[in-house]
């Protein structure tokens, strides 16, 4: 526990102050929330009630009503899971920053979830330069990782190979779920119920994107229904799972974005079947263990990580400027792609299924990614426009996995290959290597069901 608390400010605790604060952001549930565990055992020692804090905002960065209401879906049972916890849970409307602040101000202590995109960092450190003002202790802690990141890797890795090695050494310790007692103290107030609708009223936000329940609905139980169900019929048959035509993955990447399931919950079930499928167990814990947490190492060491001139290596860049000149034989608009209208059938159900759903199966995402670097007039604007449409359109969009993953479609974590024209040494993804390897007609038509 004590490696995942960051402790920000420290100060005498201000005796007027009636409440503590959690200010809980990306760890949306409360089991294996270490942060909620640190602010309950924090206000039992002050003698103090808990008030459990979500803003929602209307502005958050490139959120859509598809990302809204697929985390609106799980708040009542949220809401009831804090509550019989005997704290307080309030959502409050507005710009994240007011916000925690006012709400800050009544408190004599404060926790919350850490960060690691940069919006995230930004926040953060404004909240801590207030709360030093202001003389209020202020701890932030990791939840979202198994890991915490200064036990892996503390900067930015070169790839898996030098990250894999730090993590299985300590991965171990780091898998206990934190004590969850309820506060003592009564709350100051009650909580009223959480209206959704009202809620996805007023958040108003672009419409534009179509609404995904009838393929995901957000919250805890479904979280742990798809976790469940993968481990009773497909984790023995992982290692097929490369080929999107099977659909044999566990589709709880959109869960883990918004923190309805824990990692470290999921590994624990998954790592139980090591004696029984030991090659798909160690497949699967190799992608949410080391592929997931060499994401947030990106994001939180490497500068520059979400702009195109410092995300990936030098050898990259250099051979990218070799073949900025190669000719493009197909150019399309980020309209035409996302609406399937290219000449390539592969592509077109890729993004069909990333528009109509808001997922994608990961072998997809890389040949999507591909194609659009080999249809754009430049590597700046396939970039942007990746990144542009992962984080509209994905339910898990938005994510250290979006940064991590579109910055390896150019080389990021990644080695040189063959040169070819227009990706230089970049990796190279054609339609043959899916007809060869996968029953990717059939991918096609479960697509074109949908
Ligand atoms: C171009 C591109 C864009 C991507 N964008 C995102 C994104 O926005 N958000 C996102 O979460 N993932 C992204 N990925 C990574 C990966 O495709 C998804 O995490 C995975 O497809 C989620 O499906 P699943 O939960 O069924 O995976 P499973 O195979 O069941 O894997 C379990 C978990 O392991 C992690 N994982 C699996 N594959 C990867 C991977 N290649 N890299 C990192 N972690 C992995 C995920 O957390 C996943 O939920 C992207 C990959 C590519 C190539």
């Amino acid at each position: 526990m004590k490696d995942r608390i960051h402790q920000l400010v420290s100060s005498d605790i201000v005796k007027d102050r009636k409440v503590v604060l959690y200010w809980l952001q990306s760890t949306q549930r409360t089991a294996f929330n270490y942060g909620l565990s640190h602010a309950i055992h924090v206000a039992n020692r002050l003698g103090l009630p808990l008030r459990v804090l979500f803003v929602l905002n209307p502005a958050y960065p490139d959120a859509n009503q598809r990302h809204y209401q697929f985390m609106l879906e799980g708040f009542e049972e949220l809401r009831e899971d804090i509550l019989r916890l005997n704290a307080e849970f309030v959502v409050a409307f507005g710009d994240v920053l007011t916000c925690v602040k006012d709400y800050l101000m009544d408190a004599a202590y404060g926790v919350m979830d850490f960060g690691y995109l940069s919006h995230h960092k930004v926040w953060r450190e404004a909240l801590s330069g207030f709360a030093k003002e202001a003389g209020i202790s202020l701890d932030a802690v990791e939840s979202d990782v198994i890991v915490p990141l200064e036990k892996g890797d503390p900067k930015c890795t070169y790839s898996a190979r030098t990250l894999r090695p730090k993590l299985l050494r300590v991965v171990e310790d780091y898998l206990g779920a934190p004590k969850l007692e309820s506060v003592i103290e009564k709350p100051l107030n009650v909580s009223s119920s959480v209206r959704f609708d009202a809620l996805m009223k007023r958040l108003n936000g672009d419409d534009s994107v179509t609404l995904v329940s009838q393929y995901f609905v957000g919250g805890r139980k479904e979280a742990l229904r798809r976790l469940d169900t993968f481990i009773k019929h497909a984790l023995k048959d992982y290692l097929k799972s490369q080929d999107p035509s099977t659909l044999l993955t566990s589709h709880l990447s959109p869960y883990l974005h918004f923190g309805m399931v824990a990692p470290h919950e999921i590994y624990l079930a998954v790592a139980s079947y090591i004696d029984t499928y030991p090659e798909a167990v160690e497949s699967y814990l190799e992608q949410l263990l080391v592929r997931r947490e060499l994401a947030f190492n990106f994001v939180y060491y490497c500068k520059g990580y979400d702009q195109f001139e410092t995300m990936t290596y030098d050898w990259a860049y250099d051979t990218m400027l070799n073949h900025r000149d190669d000719p493009r034989e197909y150019i399309y608009s980020i309209e035409e792609l996302s609406s399937f209208q290219t000449h390539d059938v592969y592509f077109n159900a890729a993004m069909k299924e990333m528009v109509k759903t808001g997922y994608m199966h990961n072998y997809m995402r890389m040949y999507w990614g591909k194609k659009i670097i080999e249809w754009s007039k430049d590597y700046k604007t396939a970039y942007e426009t990746i990144i542009y449409l992962n984080n509209r359109y994905f339910l898990d969009g938005r994510d250290p996995n979006s940064y991590a993953s579109v910055a390896w479609l150019f080389g990021r974590h990644d080695r040189a290959w063959q040169e070819r024209e227009i990706f230089g040494k970049l990796r190279y993804m054609n339609e043959n290597g899916l007809k060869r390897k996968f029953e990717i007609d059939k991918y096609v038509a479960y697509v074109n069901a949908i």
